[in-house]
């Protein structure tokens, strides 16, 4: 709901890029990058429907050999988004970064929800648990996430996180993605609501930013073949830095796939 406003908020931020000095990359000069616009659906009054037309929008972009860049809108648009990526390239690996695991089952009677879209993933073999990491991991859902686990997930709390130092969780998630395609989603209210509060379910005691994007950084060079942005819900935070920080973490993700077509030219 609060979510629908987050591509609009993102697309009005000016003073992200085009330079990322820490990668030393501009992405446009790089490759060529367009914003296509909004999925268009044919009823907002069907969810599964809107599924589908999500899923049907993304495929024709990566057939295309585009590979995309999706900015939510709430977490649940990553199952749709997955099974177009997986149709191209198999179940992939996955970077997640989130206060939540994302891995429950059915809520009020529907699966398709914002707390759930990567058990469909698992289930559907979109993605890879062995080769999936979910870091920032914290709140009081815990006994919701046994799927994560389950399924042989790594999952890294939020306070393991500060434990370990971003260089070690960079390792870890370098080691557990390996050198496949990896698809990289990013949910706002992984960061600490001190930074980034318009969003739906914030969760006290998160990444700040700077741990975020030196995560992110560290992922250099690995094959991202497609990544989101989601959660941000704008008319939540009047000081405008959730949108701020949300369009720089994508923009980082975007420097990543630019990054990876300039070291192997694909
Ligand atoms: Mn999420
Ligand atoms: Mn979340």
């Amino acid at each position: 709901n609060g979510a629908r406003f987050g591509p609009r908020a993102i697309r009005t931020m000016e003073r992200i890029g085009p330079y990322n000095h820490a990668l030393n990359i501009v992405p446009e000069a790089v490759c060529k990058i367009a914003d296509v616009g909004d999925v268009p659906f044919r009823s907002r009054f069907k969810l599964e429907q809107c599924i589908e037309d999500i899923e049907v929008h993304f495929r024709r972009i990566i057939e295309s050999d585009v590979r995309p860049l999706g900015i939510g809108g709430d977490h649940s648009i990553s199952y749709p988004i997955l099974k177009a990526i997986a149709a191209k390239h198999g179940p992939v690996a996955m970077v997640h970064i989130d206060a939540h695991c994302d891995t429950s089952g059915e809520y009020d009677g529907s699966k398709f929800h914002h707390g759930g879209p990567f058990r469909l993933a698992v289930l559907e073999g979109l993605i890879d648990p062995d080769r999936t990491i979910q870091i920032g991991i914290r709140g009081s859902a815990e006994f919701l996430w046994e799927l994560s686990y389950e399924a042989g997930m790594t999952v890294i709390h939020a306070e393991e996180f500060a434990e370990m130092g971003v260089a070690t969780v960079i390792e870890k998630a370098r080691a557990v993605v390996g050198d496949g395609p990896v698809y990289v989603t990013f949910d706002v209210d992984g960061l600490d609501p001190a930074f980034a509060p318009g969003t739906g379910t914030p969760e006290v005691g998160g990444l700040t930013p700077r741990e975020a994007q030196a995560l992110l950084r560290g992922l250099a060079g690995l094959n991202v073949v497609g990544g989101d942005l989601v959660e941000v819900a704008p008319q939540y935070d009047a000081t405008t830095n959730t949108v701020q920080v949300g369009a720089q973490m994508a923009f980082e993700i975007l420097c990543l796939m630019a990054l990876r077509f300039e070291i192997v030219g694909e």
